[in-house]
Formats: structure tokens, C-alpha cells, sequence
């Protein structure tokens, strides 16, 4: 055995956050400023985490450039979650959304500038005026490098608090004690190889999204669902994993992303007969329509022989009507993206792109205080003590069936800061409980399953074939015979994962077992989306199966969504791998309910 209990060492903290992205340090920020003992652990130097690639904007209803407050902001979230978003969620979110960009700007985030001095914002999809009536200037941006202004402020917000990062540290798996309670967890550290126990308080996880699950991706190497994995593997349900957005503009053929900051400036997205058909489709928003709308139309276009090149497959995306002297100070990267990626100068001529997948909607269930909750009998929503989530590894629920854009960095920064006040007042009565005596061992299990299966299979061919099968199966559309071959396909994946070896059990920098103990999370991050979406029998936002009709008196609407069965969140259980269900939270806070509705743009 390479991994012994005697070797495992403890180190202990009032808090331990894995994941050092937006999220995870918008709470450590909060959470060191009040003086706690806050370890930060990251699979990559902080600043690399997939924040840093967030380029289109944050949104929030300023008003600085056009007519704009929350309540209209709360309406096109619900409206762009489908009516799957819990509406007291959404409400806390959109009416603290102008206070948490306030926070960075006065941190020093060089957001861009209006003439008056205000920061700058853009349009984006979804985001409207007077509820639905035409698109409005929500997204606070600095250039087409939000997410990069927003992680270095942060960042270097965190040195001056006296945060403790723990950087190329892989967290692994969960402690609970024998009530349930999470006491810590076990992680590995990189340059070492050795295993560590953190004992805690309160346990945060901000791992970000699991992207990765898929073949083509906009997303980072790193975005693999390790939260997701370690929720799942302690006992504690997915919620809304069939829920999984396609950004409409990735790069044909690289997956990169191209904000839609572009059609914010003014892009627009053109067929093989150079037709804008996004007027076709949304008649309002056009080329701003929600993401699952925008990506849904460009397949079409491409499915009914419309598509651009040679193979037509692909749609363009126009820009150079913006000018370059707007390209060039609103989306630079953009254009060096362009240029780096496709061999397109975007101020010339249009660039070739194909819904990829972004972001997942679902994730670890919480609370607006960001405590992870669980069913229990008679309550849907009970907090485990001592664990939090935030960021795009949880659920808590804002963005329903599908996310507005800007509407995640926005969902880091309040829910991120909520969690962190809440731990400060949890934390103040409590003391650390005793970690068990296992503490370490389902972590020494898989570390030694691994180094004893010297002739198993290769991680990546595992990981590679997880990804094909997700693309093939859990696509902008869906059928359900497609999604039932996909169950089985990744079933039998899992079985596969069990027999991962590695060829070289050295310990200093072993990337290989980084990568071994991460097909672990994919496995279990693709068995509960695809479960969770053979089993929803309608259209909701990113889940299409064309096996049903649209609305009769409404042909031009999403294929059918069953509100009367349907309207309520999944909850995927990966010890039996079964399902349960939770009603949706349609009561806000303070105002009205926003009843559901056919969605059309
Ligand atoms: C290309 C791109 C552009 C985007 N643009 C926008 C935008 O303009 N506006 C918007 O609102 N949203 C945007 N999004 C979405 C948004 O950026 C993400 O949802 C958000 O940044 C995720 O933040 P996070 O804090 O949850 O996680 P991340 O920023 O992904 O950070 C995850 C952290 O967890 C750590 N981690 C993971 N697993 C482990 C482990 N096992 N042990 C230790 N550490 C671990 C990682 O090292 C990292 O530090 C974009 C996303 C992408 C991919």
C-alpha cells in the first residue's frame, strides 16, 4: 500500500473553502476581514481559476445608461430560468446585485467607464426594459475581461486580509462524523503527493462547473465537478443536473468562447443565405434572445441545411459592422481570440461558431445562505451542518432551467458574500467537533485502489469516452430513445472508472493520479445528468427532446413544457442512483409571484 493512515497529517482552521474562483474568494474575503482562520484550496494558482475567462460583464440594475431596476431584473430571470428558478432566490439576488458591484468597484475593480464617470454596461440576452418590451443596459464590464478584473481584485483583496491559500492543492472527499455533520475534508497535495486531513468548522465548497463532462467545451481543463463528486459520494443529492447550457458562439471547431458581449455591441448571427434568422425566432430580442433560444435556432438552421462552409455546419457571427476602432476598445480579446483560434480578423470578416457547451445550471442544492440542504422527511431543505456551496457548483436555485448571461458572475458575488456572513455568525457559538477516527479513509481507499491496479485502464480513454457519450446523448436537442442509450452507455462507463490504474505511482507532481482521482467526479457529475434528463418527461429551458409538440396556439414557443407534472427540481441520488423530486420555491421575498407563461421573445 502506497498511502497509509500514519502518514495522513491534520491541520485545522475555522473555515476551509475548496475552490479559489469568484465565489470561493468573494467568501474568504468576507470571512477573513472578520478575522476567521480561512484556508483557500486550489487546484491552480488562484488567478487561473475559470473566473479569470469570464469576459461579457456582471449584471446588475444600475441604470446608469438606460432605464433599468430590479424588479425588471427579477422578471427576466425567472422568465429566462423557465419558471424553474426558485423566485425568493431570485428576488435576493437581483435586489443585492447593485450593492455586491458597488463592493468591487470600490475594492478597485477597473470596470470601463461612461463619460459621467459611472461604469459602463452592455446589453445582454434576456435582459430587458419594462418586462420584455426591448433589451436594456444591465452588464457591468470591464472590456470583454470582466472575469479577469473581477478574480485579480478579489485575489489581491484576500492577500491584504491575510487569507491562507493553499495553491495546487486537490481537495478529495468530504468528512462527516457520525450525526452527518461535515468536520473537514481530505486533500491532496500536489508537489508532495501526500495526503492531508483539514479539519473545520464549516467546510465550503466553490469548485466552479464540470464543463469537462462534455467533449467540446468552453470551459477549462480543471472544470471537472470535484464538489459535485464529493457532495455526491457523502450522501448528498445533485440538484437539476439535466439542466445544461449551450453558449451560442464558440468557436467552430475550438470550442473557445466569444462572448455575447459581441452581439451586445451590436453582432448579429447570419445563415448560409446571409439571413439574419434570429428575427425569424425572436421577433423582440432577435440576436439577444436567451442562450437556450439562440443556440436551439442556430441548430435548426444547420439541421435544415442552412448552415455555412463546406460541410454547413457552422453559423457566422458578424461583427465588423461595430467598426474596429469599437472591436478594438470593447472586445479585444475577442479579437485576438479570432485571430489565435480561427484565423479571423474579426474587424474584416465574420467568424465561425457553434453552440458549446458553458455552464450547468444545476449543482449542489443550498439555501440563499449558501448551507448545502438536503430532504428530509416532511422538509425538502435541511441544512447539513457544518457545509456550504456557492458559485457554479451549487444550486441554490437562480437560474432555473436556464442562466441569463452575466447572471453567474452576479450569482458569485452575492452568494458568496451571504454564505460568508452567515459562517461568521455560525462560527462565533460553535467550536470544532471532533473529527472521526476513519476521517481519511474512503480517501485512502481510492488513492490505493488506483496504485494497486497497475494494469487498468488508461484515465483519459475512460474520461475521453465520458465525454463522447455526453455529446452524443445530452445535446441543444434531445430525444428520449437517445437520452435511455445514453443511460446505459454511462452505466457501463462507471463500471469502467472502477478499473482505472496508474502505470507510475511516484508521488512528487504525479499529474496522472490528479487526473485518475477527477474521472471519479466526471463519472458522477454524467450519471446524474443523464439519469436526471431521461427522466424529465418535457422542454424546460436547455432541456429539449423533440419528442413533444409546441404549445398548440403558440407554434413558434419552445416544444412542450408540463407544467402541471414538471414544474419541480430534480434531486439525483448517486449511492442508488435514483431520483426524488422538490417543488419549486414560486414564493419571492417581498414582492409578487411571477406566474408562468409561455416564453416567446
Ligand atoms: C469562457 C467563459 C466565459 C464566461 N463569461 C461569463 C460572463 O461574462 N458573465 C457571467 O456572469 N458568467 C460568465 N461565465 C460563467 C462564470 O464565469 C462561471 O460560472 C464562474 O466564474 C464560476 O465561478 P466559481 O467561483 O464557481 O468557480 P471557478 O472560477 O471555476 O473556480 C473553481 C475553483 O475551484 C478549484 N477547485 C476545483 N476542484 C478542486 C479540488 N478538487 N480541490 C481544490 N480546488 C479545486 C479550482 O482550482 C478553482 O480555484 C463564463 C464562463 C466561461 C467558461
Amino acid at each position: 500500500m502506497s498511502y497509509t493512515k500514519e502518514q495522513v497529517t491534520t491541520r485545522k482552521f475555522d473555515v476551509v473553502i475548496v475552490g479559489a474562483g469568484g465565489s470561493g474568494m468573494r467568501a474568504s474575503l468576507q470571512l477573513a476581514r472578520a478575522g476567521l482562520n480561512v484556508a483557500v484550496l486550489s487546484k491552480v494558482f488562484p488567478t487561473r481559476s475559470h473566473t479569470v475567462a469570464a469576459q461579457g460583464g456582471v449584471g446588475a440594475s444600475l441604470g446608469n445608461m438606460s432605464e433599468d431596476n430590479w424588479h425588471y431584473h427579477f422578471y427576466d430571470t425567472i422568465k429566462g430560468s423557465d419558471w424553474l428558478g426558485d423566485q425568493d432566490a431570485i428576488e435576493f439576488m437581483c435586489r443585492e446585485a447593485p450593492k455586491v458591484v458597488y463592493d468591487l468597484e470600490h475594492m478597485g475593480m477597473p470596470f470601463d467607464r461612461n463619460a459621467d464617470g459611472t461604469i459602463y454596461q452592455r446589453p445582454f440576452g434576456g435582459h430587458t426594459a419594462n418586462y420584455g418590451e426591448k433589451p436594456v443596459q444591465r452588464a457591468c464590464a470591464a472590456a470583454d475581461r470582466t472575469g479577469h478584473a473581477m478574480l485579480h481584485t478579489l485575489y489581491q483583496q484576500n492577500v491584504q486580509a491575510k487569507t491562507t491559500f493553499f495553491v495546487e492543492w486537490m481537495a478529495l472527499d468530504l468528512v462527516r462524523d457520525d450525526q452527518g455533520d461535515v468536520v473537514g475534508v481530505t486533500a491532496l497535495e500536489m508537489e508532495t503527493g501526500e495526503l492531508y486531513v483539514l479539519h473545520a468548522k464549516t467546510v465550503m465548497l466553490a469548485t466552479g462547473g464540470a464543463g469537462r463532462i462534455f467533449g467540446a467545451s468552453t470551459n477549462a481543463f480543471i472544470n471537472t465537478g470535484d464538489g459535485l463528486g464529493m457532495a455526491a459520494r457523502s450522501g448528498i443529492p445533485l440538484q437539476d443536473m439535466e439542466f445544461w447550457q449551450f453558449h451560442p458562439t464558440g468557436v467552430a471547431g475550438a470550442g473557445v468562447l466569444l462572448t455575447e458581449g459581441c452581439r451586445g455591441e451590436g453582432a448579429i448571427l447570419l445563415n448560409s443565405n446571409g439571413e439574419r434568422f434570429m428575427e425569424r425566432y425572436a421577433p423582440t430580442l432577435k440576436d439577444l434572445a436567451p442562450r437556450d433560444f439562440v443556440s436551439r435556432s442556430m441548430d435548426q438552421e444547420i439541421k435544415e441545411g442552412r448552415g455555412c462552409g463546406p460541410n454547413k455546419d457552422y453559423i457566422l457571427l458578424k461583427l465588423d459592422h461595430l467598426g474596429a476602432e469599437t472591436i478594438h476598445k470593447r472586445l479585444p480579446s475577442v479579437y485576438e481570440i479570432g485571430v489565435n483560434f480561427a484565423n479571423v480578423d474579426i474587424t474584416k470578416e465574420p467568424i465561425p461558431v457553434v453552440p458549446t457547451i458553458h455552464y450547468q445550471m444545476g449543482g449542489i442544492p443550498t439555501n440563499i445562505n449558501g448551507q448545502v440542504v438536503m430532504p428530509t422527511e416532511g422538509d425538502y431543505n435541511v441544512p447539513v451542518n457544518g457545509l456550504y456551496a456557492v458559485g457554479e457548483c451549487s444550486c441554490v436555485s437562480v437560474h432555473g432551467a436556464n442562466r441569463l448571461g452575466t447572471n453567474s458572475l452576479l450569482d458569485l458575488l452575492v452568494f458568496g458574500k451571504a454564505a460568508g456572513n452567515h459562517i461568521i455568525e455560525f462560527t462565533k457559538n460553535t467550536s470544532h467537533k471532533d473529527l472521526p477516527a476513519n476521517a481519511a479513509d474512503a480517501s485512502l481507499e481510492r488513492l490505493n485502489r488506483l496504485d494497486n491496479a497497475g494494469g487498468g485502464e488508461y484515465s483519459q480513454t475512460v474520461a475521453n469516452d465520458i465525454r463522447s457519450a455526453m455529446q452524443a446523448h445530452a445535446g441543444v436537442f434531445r430525444t428520449q430513445a437517445s437520452m435511455d442509450e445514453g443511460v446505459v452507455k454511462i452505466a457501463a462507463l462507471r463500471e469502467r472508472a472502477k478499473g482505472i490504474g496508474l502505470q507510475d505511482n511516484s508521488k512528487v507532481f504525479n499529474t496522472a493520479r490528479i487526473e485518475a482521482l477527477e474521472v471519479e467526479n466526471l463519472i458522477e457529475v454524467a450519471q446524474a445528468t443523464m439519469v436526471s434528463a431521461a427522466a424529465r418527461k418535457e422542454c424546460r429551458g436547455a432541456h429539449t427532446v423533440l419528442d413533444y409538440e409546441h404549445p398548440a396556439d403558440h407554434p413558434t414557443a419552445p416544444l412542450g413544457r408540463d407544467d402541471a407534472n414538471w414544474m419541480k427540481h430534480t434531486l439525483w441520488h448517486s449511492a442508488d442512483n435514483s431520483l426524488s423530486y422538490k417543488p419549486v420555491r414560486m414564493q419571492p421575498l417581498t414582492v409578487e409571484s411571477v406566474p408562468p407563461k409561455v416564453r416567446t421573445f
